[in-house]
């Protein structure tokens, strides 16, 4: 293969957002994967491109970044944008309390709280009985992922140009050579973006951060004819687990009566999070499972505490599931991401949380800010 100026090792969304800003200040890019097609993180998620709750500083700022960057990218690939928007539907008053102070911070400016009645008029779908409080937040962008990433690969490789080697494991990289099993390539810049690949070329520069991986679990529901999701929907857990509202004073007493209420779903890491596809299916999830080699068993008891907290915030008649998976993430950087720069032609760009959809194009043109 003929010598680029950009080689980049991943083709999840963090290796296409580097491809694409590397290709549109006019670099001659290529990727290389080991799969023959990108199955990670990046087509596991929700899809969901969230600003609200992000953990101010860095996240929020390529949270903000990013979406503007979806926002212009999507039409021209052919991603479509199936909802935007958030709702947080506050169970407790304890968790009105946090979105009522984040609403009055500046990540908060343009979001709406309100009380759970006038969040009914709006969102019907919302399970507002016994609830308290909402909030509406208009930056959120739901797009499919497992038809999204692909969609961005060909229209990277049509559009700018970018070559993809597809089945292709990286051992090792020095000096501008990136050696592969079937031979080596060769480029004036090499970014690394492995994903959860910790162990692989990117150790000698990742080691010393001691990161690990979290395992989630996600379904796909299907609901009844008709049922629609005007935004994607959160809840009083996400209050703890999120950043951006976490870190807040009023989460501390929160997390407290939730540590009461609701150990087991606080033990597995759970919190709400669904959001809405095409055909009118939900993808929902998450539980959080912390380890250096992942556990690869789902348990059913974990997704039964899911579906419950769905329906505790959501107006569903019927939740068939239709589909499971997990998905794993690298984690353990308070930062969220960390660009490693071990030499002048080389970059590690790993996001370590679940962050990455709602942030890499925001973090790509960061790594090159000063490359
Ligand atoms: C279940 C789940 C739900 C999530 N939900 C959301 C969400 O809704 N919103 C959000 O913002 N974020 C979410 N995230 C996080 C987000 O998906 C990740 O942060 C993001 O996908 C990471 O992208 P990546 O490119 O770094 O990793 P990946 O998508 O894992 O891609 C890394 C790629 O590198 C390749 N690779 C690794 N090593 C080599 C090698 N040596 N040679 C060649 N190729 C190699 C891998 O094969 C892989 O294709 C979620 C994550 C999970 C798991």
């Amino acid at each position: 293969m003929d010598k680029v100026d950009l080689l980049v090792v991943g083709s999840g969304i963090v290796g296409l957002a580097m491809a694409w800003t590397g290709a549109r200040r006019g670099l001659k890019v290529a990727v290389v994967e080991r799969d023959h097609r990108c199955v990670g993180a990046s087509i596991r998620n929700f899809g969901f491109i969230t600003v609200t709750g992000q953990r101010e500083g860095h996240t929020w700022r390529r949270a903000m970044r990013s979406r503007d960057l979806w926002n212009e990218v999507a039409p021209q690939v052919g991603i479509d944008v199936l909802h935007r928007g958030l709702w947080v539907l506050a169970r407790r008053p304890l968790a009105a309390d946090v979105l009522q102070a984040f609403s009055q911070t500046d990540m908060g400016r343009d979001c709406r709280f309100m009380q759970a009645d006038d969040a009914a008029i709006e969102a019907p779908e919302l399970r507002t009985e016994g609830a308290t409080a909402a909030l509406y937040s208009p930056h959120e962008l739901r797009v499919e992922s497992r038809t999204a990433i692909p969609l961005l690969a060909h229209w990277l490789s049509c559009r700018h140009g970018v070559q993809f080697h597809w089945g292709h494991t990286v051992l090792g990289i020095e000096e501008g050579r990136v050696h592969t099993g079937a031979g080596e390539f060769t480029a004036d810049r090499v970014a690394l973006c492995p994903g959860t690949e910790l162990t692989g070329p990117a150790l000698p520069w990742l080691a010393d951060l001691n990161l690990s991986l979290t395992r989630l679990q996600m379904m796909r529901i299907r609901p009844e004819a008709g049922f629609r999701l005007s935004a994607a929907v959160m809840a009083d857990l996400s209050l703890v687990r999120y950043a951006g509202y976490a870190a807040l004073p009023q989460a501390a007493p929160l997390l407290n009566q939730l540590q009461q209420e609701v150990p087991a779903s606080l033990e597995a890491g759970i919190h709400l999070i669904a959001v809405q596809s095409a055909d009118g299916s939900i993808v929902v999830g998450d539980s959080h499972h912390d380890d250096r080699t992942p556990e690869p068993f789902a348990q059913e008891a974990v997704d039964r505490l899911i579906l419950g907290h769905l329906q505790e915030a959501v107006r569903l008649k019927s939740c068939e599931v239709v589909e499971r998976w997990t998905g794993v993430y690298p984690t353990g950087h308070s930062e969220d991401a960390v660009i490693r720069a071990p030499s002048p032609d080389l970059r590690a760009v790993v996001v370590t949380s679940g962050t990455g959809a709602s942030t890499a194009f925001g973090l790509a043109e960061d790594v090159f800010m000063d490359w």
